[in-house]
């Protein structure tokens, strides 16, 4: 074909209205492939207007156009053309063909152009000249998608306006088929992409309903293709949106697109959170036919990142229960903080589980997360009867997936309620014991890993610490307000008793009722067998006392033999008493001590106190003045409280203050009483008796103080002032010739025969040498009591003495034990006979023959007798004919002082046979 048959091209084929219908039923034919499209348009334009066709595409970036497809008229030139286009890229910003890019308008040269430098097609025009060039830009909806080249060679006849119309009008509707060849093929490919991708893209239409599910969409949402095509999207997919929360997001999506995160069902129903990104599907018209959705799974990526929040969360909580475990205090609190921490950061319910306070059971002991409180809750203690159980008997932390079907052990009923999937465990392991068991367990589907169980652990590592220091403190506190001994309450804690029984009795009304209970002669024991055998009779009285009184009463030991019971909701002082004698019938029962049998007897004072009463320390002190009258009133006995005991008491207390101070301003006075010998009616000797020259009550007998004395110890230095103001005293009397007296009597009272603080025969060794006098002028009497009290202490100090050569008499005997043992076991020279004896003489005929026995008796081991307290005629005449020999009383002499008995002494013998009247001595 020449050049000039070009013209020709078209023309031979008909009308131009026939070429170009032809054409497009030809396109249309092929109109699915825009690259065919293309490669047609190209090859029917080369033919039909010659010389050169050729198709430049823009580039995906739109910044290049390269040579997609050129034809040349002349088929055979194809080959050597090749190296001439092929490789031409150029810039959109370049060339005619680049304007034609840009402006979107097409530039015809029918001619040849005049400047054809800014060409690409340069090296081609150079290579074979240019007739004519027509630039068509390649467009459609608006957008240049490339540039049709049409040129004719040099040589050839120019180009038509024919031609140019009948160019553009194929360019024109070509590209519209191409265009939709080329929009074909995108849908086509996004098909297989969609069925490509992983990620879920979803599609619906205007009214929401899903137009379009990839097979991403089916795996990640669980619903096939076929069952939710035409179904609502909304009603698929979205968990927990409102109607409003997702026309929001519609809205923002058909404006500008919406990215983020989502919420979505699955189709078992369970929620999980997704990354989407959706935007508005437009037709050609950009009129919205839909939405179109991105969707990926990230619940791994939250799934982690939960985990890493938990972590935080459970580290926080340790960290926190940590503190709260230093700030101390009682470990209830402490519970209740650690199952919450547990159930709030592992979401799950959990409870710490402890063995009841006897250790028979085990009990919820705090829980958190349950609808229903479990705490108090009774769980079964053999291992396989729970989680708790199992892990309390293995001593080991627990982690197991499916805590319901776990062969180890049946899970606990109020942890099935909860329809549990996983469940942990951590035993709370203190010093030397487990403090119980942690436990938590979460619904199905859920399950624990190590981490969980590595921190439910340190909650309880947390626990133990908490429970082994409060529990240390408790011990410590228990100890500080405990006697060691018996175990019972201290007197801290007695007080304390009384102190709260006394604020619910002004509450709400009732009364209180106070014993105070002494144990008799218990020094008799305890110095008798030794302190350890009076420790195991204090221990085995404790709970004599506690057996007999309520569990909810208190019984308290002041120390020493001292007992104190604090009892509640006592009606009346009847009552009172009731439980007081309880209290001593179960003390009558004999004490098994170092393999004997002990029979022991208890003083018991009781107070009975209703409302008003506020003073715990004044009531203790009106139950140990009852007491104290028991003591008075010959032990073994329970006395009832009365205000004019507690006068007592109070006078007693202030008596002892004012004997200490008189003690020290040495205002005590010995005064001497005659004993006389009946047989010569001389007296023989004289017993030294303590008169207190009080500064304002004047002189007071030993009966106003003595037992003050006795009680608080002060007898003690008060016996060795009496001793040495007796023998400074004797030291001035006669000691030969007429009125010469044999020794002076001092009495001693039973702490001074091994007290505490004293210590008789250094006592008495020292006033012997300092005031010169003779130990064989001495006698020290005692009572049966002291005897009895001071048994073991007392016999090496009197035979000490005795040995140098002070003589040992036993004072106001009858009234005692009157045990003839004592005189067998001590070294006693002499008796004298209570007053109480002396006085039935002549009146009471029964009182004879004891006197009469007691006489015969001394007789027979060779001992002294005195009779004291004769202050009658008759009684005196009934001695001598007993065979007394010696007696003292207010018949011949009453006490006096030092200086009256030195005359008394000048004076010569006292009338005995017909003795006169006792002279005005007292
Ligand atoms: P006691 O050792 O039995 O002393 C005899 C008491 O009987 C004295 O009382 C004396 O005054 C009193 N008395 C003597 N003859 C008669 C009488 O015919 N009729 C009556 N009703 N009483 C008579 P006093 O001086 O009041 O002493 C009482 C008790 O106090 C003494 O009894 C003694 O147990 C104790 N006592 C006195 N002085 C001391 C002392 O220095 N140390 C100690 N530990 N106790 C002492
Ligand atoms: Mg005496
Ligand atoms: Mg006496």
């Amino acid at each position: 074909m020449t050049p000039n048959d070009s013209t020709q091209g078209w023309r031979a084929q008909g009308s131009a209205e026939t070429v170009l219908a032809r054409l497009l039923g030809a396109l249309a034919e092929i109109s699915l492939d825009p690259d065919a499209v293309l490669e047609f348009l190209v090859r029917q334009c080369a033919d039909l207007f010659g010389d050169l066709c050729g198709a430049r595409m823009v580039s995906l970036d739109g910044q290049y156009l390269e040579n997609r497809v050129w034809h040349h008229r002349d088929h055979a030139l194809e080959g050597e053309l090749h190296e001439l286009l092929d490789p031409v890229v150029q810039s959109i910003e370049v060339g005619n063909t680049g304007r034609v890019v840009r402006s979107g308008k097409p530039t015809v040269y029918l001619k040849a152009p005049p400047d054809l430098r800014a060409s690409a097609q340069t090296a081609y025009m150079e290579a074979r000249g240019i007739a004519g060039v027509m630039l068509i830009p390649f467009a459609s909806r608006g957008k240049v998608l490339g540039v049709l080249h049409l040129s004719r060679d040099r040589g050839s006849a120019p180009y038509t306006e024919e031609d140019r119309d009948l160019f553009f009008a194929i360019c024109d509707r070509a590209s519209l088929v191409y265009d939709n060849a080329r929009l074909y093929r995108e849908l086509a490919r996004q098909g297989t992409i969609l069925e490509q991708v992983d990620a879920a893209v979803v599609a619906v239409d205007t009214d929401g309903c899903i137009t379009s599910w990839n097979p991403a969409a089916e795996r990640l949402f669980g619903h096939a293709r076929a069952e939710v095509l035409g179904r609502r999207g909304a009603d698929v997919l979205s968990a927990p949106y409102s109607d409003e929360q997702l026309a929001a997001a519609r809205e923002e999506t058909l404006a500008i697109g919406w990215e983020g995160e989502w919420q979505m069902l699955r189709a078992d129903g369970t929620p999980f959170p997704v990354w989407a990104r959706a935007s508005a599907l437009t037709d050609e018209n950009g009129v919205v036919t839909g939405i179109v959705g991105v969707f990926s799974d990230i619940s791994a990526e939250r799934r982690s990142q939960q985990l890493i929040e938990r972590r935080a969360l459970q580290h926080e909580a340790v960290a926190m229960l940590g503190e709260r475990a230093l700030e101390g205090g009682d470990p209830e609190v402490l519970f209740a903080r650690a199952v919450d921490a547990a159930a709030r950061t592992l979401r799950a319910q959990a409870a710490l589980v402890q063995h009841s306070e006897d250790g028979t059971a085990l009990v919820v002991r705090a829980a958190g997360g349950f609808e229903a409180d479990p705490v108090g809750t009774v769980v079964p203690t053999e291992p396989s009867g729970g989680l708790a159980a199992y892990a309390l008997a293995t001593q080991r932390g627990l982690l197991t997936r499916d805590a319901a079907a776990d062969p180890r052990f049946t899970l606990e009923p109020f942890l099935v309620d909860s329809g549990p999937g996983g469940a942990v465990a951590a035993v709370v392991q203190g010093r030397d014991r487990s403090h119980g068991v942690l436990v938590a367990v979460a619904p199905l589907h859920h399950a624990f890993g190590e981490a969980d169980l590595r921190f439910l652990q340190s909650l309880a590592n947390v626990l133990a610490d908490a429970i082994d220091r409060w529990q240390g403190d408790q011990e410590q506190l228990r100890r500080a307000l405990h006697d060691p001994l018996t175990g019972l309450p201290n007197r801290t804690l007695v007080l304390d008793r009384i102190d709260q029984a006394l604020a619910r009795i002004d509450r709400a009304d009732g009364s209180l009722a106070i014993l105070f209970l002494d144990i008799d002669h218990f020094k008799v024991i305890n110095d008798g067998l030794g302190h350890g055998a009076g420790d195991e009779l204090l221990a085995m009285i404790a709970p004599r006392l506690r057996g007999a009184v309520r569990p909810s009463d208190t019984v308290g030991r002041f120390g020493g033999d001292e007992f104190v019971m604090v009892c509640e909701g006592v009606r009346d002082e009847a009552m009172a008493l009731m439980i007081a004698r309880r209290v001593t019938e179960g003390c009558a029962a004999p004490f098994r001590i170092g393999g004997q049998d002990h029979h022991v007897t208890v003083s018991v004072g009781v107070v009975v106190c209703a409302r008003g009463a506020h003073d715990a320390e004044a009531l203790l002190r009106d139950a140990d003045a009852a007491m104290y009258r028991a003591k008075e009133r010959g032990r073994s006995r329970v006395e009832l409280f009365d205000m004019g005991m507690r006068a007592r008491a109070v006078e007693r207390m202030q008596i002892e203050r004012e004997l200490r101070a008189g003690l020290d301003r040495d205002e005590l006075r010995v005064w001497f009483q005659p004993i006389l010998d009946l047989t010569t009616g001389e007296i023989a000797s004289v017993e030294a008796l303590v008169r207190w020259q009080h500064p304002e009550r004047g002189m007071l007998q030993p009966s106003q103080f003595i037992h003050v004395a006795e009680e608080s110890g002060l007898v003690v230095p008060l016996g060795r002032r009496v001793l040495e103001l007796a023998c400074l005293q004797a030291a001035h009397w006669p000691r030969d010739g007429h009125g010469r007296l044999r020794a002076v009597h001092v009495n001693l009272a039973a702490q001074q025969v091994g007290g505490a603080g004293s210590d008789l025969t250094a006592v008495v060794e020292d006033v012997l040498r300092t005031t010169r006098t003779p130990p064989q002028q001495l006698v020290l009497e005692l009572t049966e009591t002291a005897l009895l009290e001071r048994g073991a202490v007392a016999g090496d100090t009197l035979a000490h003495l005795v040995d140098l050569g002070v003589r040992f008499y036993l004072d106001d005997f009858g009234t005692g034990y009157s045990s003839l043992g004592y005189l067998d076991r001590f070294p006693i020279a002499g008796l004298k006979i209570d007053r109480s004896f002396v006085d039935g003489l002549g009146v009471h005929a029964e009182k004879t023959p004891i006197v009469k026995a007691i006489l015969r008796m001394t007789e027979a081991l060779g001992l002294d007798t005195v009779a004291e307290g004769v202050e009658r005629e008759d009684q005196l005449a009934e001695l001598r004919e007993l065979g007394c020999t010696s007696a003292q009383g207010y018949l011949f002499a009453r006490p006096m002082t030092g200086e009256a008995l030195s005359e008394l002494l000048l004076a010569g013998p006292l009338a005995t046979a017909a003795p006169p009247a006792p002279r005005g001595l007292v």
